[in-house]
């Protein structure tokens, strides 16, 4: 089977899956295993804050260590505590340990150099139609929440996430046929949605002065 990325149906839920690299309905992750959604914002910043905690009270090295030990499932030490998980946003597989270890230290370096460790670079994800940090971009990856270990480093489904043009919001497909005058229904056009369009043309253009 070909398949040129996401953009139509959701896989999981069957809704237009929207512009993103997960379903704009019930966020299943493009990629990944049916169920694995993208983790949300609040779940984001809290890893954040788990994982800082975590540094404090093992006075770094503890944590350094945990870390070094769970890069090669694409997790954090708080990330492996709350069922997320690192991915290949490419491939929907787990990041590997090298992926991890620069995320973790190179890119989050740089980019605390280049615009500053506070408030920029932990929310970009607020405003990201991906959820990802700026680090994300840099490696080409997404957070995932991915409790049952479903994730593994092999691919695990065709549907792959391919950067979509925007497409404005659009009914199911077996609403989409073209009406008599030849347009197209638009995700205003509610009553669409059940039973057809009225026969009737558009009212005509209202005159050029
Ligand atoms: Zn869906």
């Amino acid at each position: 089977m070909q398949h040129d990325g996401v953009g139509g149906a959701c896989f999981s839920c069957g809704r237009p899956w929207g512009n993103g690299c997960a379903c704009q309905f019930c966020n299943q992750m493009a990629g990944c295993p049916q169920g694995v959604t993208l983790s949300s914002s609040v779940r984001r910043l809290g890893a954040h804050l788990v994982d800082g905690v975590l540094c404090l009270v093992t006075c770094v090295i503890g944590w350094l260590i945990w870390s070094l030990i769970v890069y090669g499932n694409g997790q954090t030490p708080a990330k492996q505590l709350m069922g997320m998980r690192v991915v290949n946003l490419a491939t929907g597989t787990r990041a590997g340990w090298g992926r991890m270890f620069v995320r973790e230290h190179l890119a989050k370096l740089l980019i605390g150099l280049l615009v500053g460790w506070l408030v920029l670079p932990y929310f970009w994800l607020l405003w990201d139609k991906n959820r990802q940090e700026l680090w994300d971009k840099l490696l080409d990856t997404a957070v995932v929440d991915d409790p049952e270990g479903q994730v593994t480093s092999t691919p695990q489904t065709e549907i792959r996430y391919v950067e979509q043009p925007y497409r404005p919001p659009q009914l199911p497909p077996s609403s989409e046929q073209p009406t008599p005058w030849g347009r197209q229904p638009s995700g205003s056009d509610r009553q669409g949605e059940q039973g057809g369009y009225p026969p009737y043309p558009p009212p005509p253009p209202p005159p050029r002065r």
